[in-house]
């Protein structure tokens, strides 16, 4: 089956004849003998917290699509993350981080991991072969983000997955901004996928949810970690992002097309000093990006030339289709100033002037240039 035909089939167990599964709940469920009780134990027909036929039904679909092994769902993508990253480590053991990695995943190794005897080095997204410079002997896990938040590093994930396994330690990768579509995680080498369901696979800003596919050799311990922590999730939000991942692929395109015409329009604007959006031909990750994947998504980053903040901020509240959020992946253009710069350990921050990232959405893309010229009208005003 091609992508967009496993889009329409795949997580279909459904009932009374019904197109999609029902949304199922439930916490008890109840055994007619001994055996059958005892045969439950430890699987995930158990209990209500392992899920219920909603909820595999999408972690079934998501795997098939991304190719793993097995998929388990968490409330949030963080969860899904911290999960992932205690399922692996012990006091004294070490990690390899990515320096462009998502805030909070570095505010966790920095805050959380840290008081357990767990140490983190960032690496530079652009490194390569060269992370095994960086390898202890300690080292049990790299953990890659592609591109990266906010600066959108490629990120050469077979060429790390060769390092990182020849010292036998394992690939986790954050690959919300691929989605499962794009991201052909198992095929580079990943042995841990991890996404924001949140973002694209909900696709309307309207659930929270975290994805978690694996190989088979790193499925038992993230199962084990995911049934301590006690993870569990609404069999509505598993229902609503089934819903959504039917026109994913359909989705992405569009947002792919539209972020490509406003790109194209920035990068004619004299107040963009810099675009950085992998799927964009002259960005330092683009080849990489054709190669591996070459499906992309509506969201990116500009450097503006150097302007007082409030200037920007007349800017970014004057827009009438991008509104102001932390999140993305949903219908509608988003806009975030990067104010003041994230932390970098091992590549500088990119830019010396404002960023923004912008999320393109569903509106039509003349709409949305007519937007951000208004916006730089703003701009160029205040700036005086
Ligand atoms: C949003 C995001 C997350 C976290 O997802 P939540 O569902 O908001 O917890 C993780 N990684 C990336 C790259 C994200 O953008």
């Amino acid at each position: 089956m091609k992508d967009a035909t496993k889009l329409t089939h795949l997580g279909r167990n459904g009932h009374q004849g019904f197109v999609n599964p029902p949304t199922a709940r439930g916490s008890t469920v109840l055994f007619p003998n001994v055996a059958a009780l005892k045969g439950a134990n430890g699987t995930r027909d158990a209990y209500g917290r392992y899920g219920s036929a909603t909820s595999w039904a999408l972690e079934d679909a998501l795997c098939e699509i991304e190719g793993g092994y097995r998929t388990l769902l968490a409330p949030s993508g963080l969860a899904a993350i911290t999960t992932s990253l205690l399922a692996l480590v012990k006091p004294g053991d070490h990690l390899l981080v990515s320096d462009s990695v998502y805030g909070p995943t570095r505010s966790f190794c920095d805050k959380v991991l840290t008081r357990f005897g767990i140490k983190t080095t960032y690496y530079d997204p652009l490194c390569g072969e060269a992370i095994a410079a960086l390898f202890l002997k300690e080292t049990v896990a790299v953990y890659a983000e592609s591109p990266g938040s906010l600066s959108f590093e490629m990120q050469d994930l077979p060429a790390l997955a060769r390092v990182t396994h020849a010292r036998g330690a394992l690939l986790i990768a954050d690959n919300t901004w691929l989605t499962p579509l794009h991201s052909r995680a198992f095929e580079h080498g990943v042995d841990i996928s991890i996404h924001a369901g949140t973002k694209y696979i909900g696709g309307h800003s309207d659930v929270m949810l975290g994805v978690i596919t694996c190989n088979a050799a790193a499925y038992p311990k993230i199962n084990a970690m995911h049934h301590d922590l006690g993870l569990a999730y609404s069999p509505d939000d598993a229902y609503l992002a089934l819903r959504g991942l039917r026109s994913l692929g359909v989705r992405l395109q569009q947002h792919a097309s539209s972020a490509a015409q406003v790109v194209e329009w920035l990068r004619g604007r004299p107040e963009v000093r810099q675009v950085f959006y992998p799927a964009w031909p002259g960005d330092i990750g683009h080849a990489l990006w054709s190669r591996n994947h070459g499906g992309a998504c509506g969201l990116f980053a500009i450097e503006l030339q150097s302007a007082p903040a409030t200037a920007v901020y007349a800017m970014v509240e004057g827009l009438r289709h991008f509104g102001m959020g932390y999140s993305w992946g949903g219908f509608e253009s988003l806009i975030l100033p990067i104010d003041p710069p994230p932390p970098r350990a091992a590549r500088p921050w990119p830019a010396s002037g404002p960023v923004l990232r912008l999320h393109v959405g569903l509106e039509d893309s003349a709409d949305l240039i007519a937007d951000l010229e208004a916006g730089f009208g703003r701009l160029g005003r205040a700036t005086g």
